[in-house]
Parts: C-alpha cells; structure tokens; sequence
C-alpha cells in the first residue's frame, strides 16, 4: 500500500458559512469549491492548503453521520484522509490484516474521489478515509 499525502482533513461544523468566513477572513485561504453530498448527507466546502485540503462539513440531517457526531462531540475534527494508490487492493491488504472497514468497496466521495473509511476501532482512536484520484 502506498500513501502519498494526506488528501484531507474533515471537520465537522454547525454552520458552513459562518465556518468559511472564519477560514477566509482570519486565516485567509480561500474556498474554491461548495458541494452536496448527498450520500453522506453533508455540504462540503473545500480549502487548499499546500497539496492537502480542508473539507468542512455540515450536516444536512440531524440523523446523518456528521449530525449524530456533533450531537455527540460538538464540532471539531472528523477524519483524515490519505491519499493513495490502488484503493481495492488497499481494502483487500487491509481486510486480510484484520482492520475493521466501514467501505469494504470503495464509493464515490465529494470531487468525484473513489473513497473508503476505516473503523477508529482498528486505527487507534482516528477515522481514516482513504481516497483515489482515478482520473489522475
Ligand atoms: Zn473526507
């Protein structure tokens, strides 16, 4: 398996436009990318940052995924996400070392990314996603 960087980071926020503000105004990066997800009930906002990115996330539903984790830990970190090479092998190397995974194939992510999530059980306490760029 092969990782070359990480792809992102996820951060859970209330409220996406008051969150870009704060990534815009008093950091100064710029958002250069909104989109809905709706498989993952989330809108997405995008920041670059060298070749990593920061992915906010607001829940579109009380009852999706990032909606249950705020109402659980409040906003703040999610997941990270390594970039890599050849996801389904990655998956299947993983699934053979005993790894608990939430994506045991890959689906499409926000930017057209093949994504996959790794169970914080098997990873020391950290959502991991892994993502490919097969358009790259
Ligand atoms: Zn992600």
């Amino acid at each position: 398996m092969h990782i070359s960087h990480i792809e992102h980071i996820g951060i859970a926020v209330k409220n996406l436009e008051e969150s870009i503000k704060f990534y815009e105004e008093v950091l100064g990066l710029k958002c250069y990318a909104i989109e809905e997800v709706a498989d993952q009930r989330v809108k997405t906002a995008f920041f670059m940052v060298g070749q990593t990115k920061v992915e906010l996330l607001e829940s579109t539903d009380p009852e999706g995924p990032i909606g249950k984790f705020i109402d659980k830990k409040g906003e703040g970190v999610h997941h990270m996400a390594f970039a890599v090479k050849g996801i389904e092998d990655a998956l299947a190397t993983m699934d053979e070392k005993g790894i608990r995974l939430i994506d045991k194939a890959p689906r499409k992510g926000a930017e057209g990314l093949d994504i996959a999530f790794l169970h914080p059980k098997s990873t020391h306490g950290v959502l991991m996603e892994l993502c490919e760029d097969k358009n790259k």
